[in-house]
């Protein structure tokens, strides 16, 4: 049986890249954190601790924006800066 526990230290990584791949694929729009972590199959804790790690990788940023499925505002990622 995988623990939560066992999944932050064996997947942290690569949860951490299926979470900023979901946030490029959702682009020009953006997902709630609840809502990636139905997506990926995670917890919405482990997904917030995913998004840490790229905050402080300075390469997204945390904001609020209307959800792509959920259509709540809610707290999402963003990338940091727009190449637009
Ligand atoms: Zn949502």
């Amino acid at each position: 049986m995988v623990t939560a526990r066992d999944w932050g230290i064996q997947n942290s990584r690569s949860l951490t890249e299926l979470l900023s791949l979901a946030v490029l694929q959702h682009l020009p729009s953006a997902c709630c954190f609840a809502c990636i972590a139905t997506e990926l199959h995670a917890t919405e804790p482990e997904v917030r601790g995913a998004a840490q790690m790229l905050i402080l990788q300075q390469a997204f940023k945390p904001a609020w924006r209307l959800c792509l499925k959920c259509s709540r505002t809610e707290e999402a990622l963003v990338r940091e800066k727009q190449f637009d």
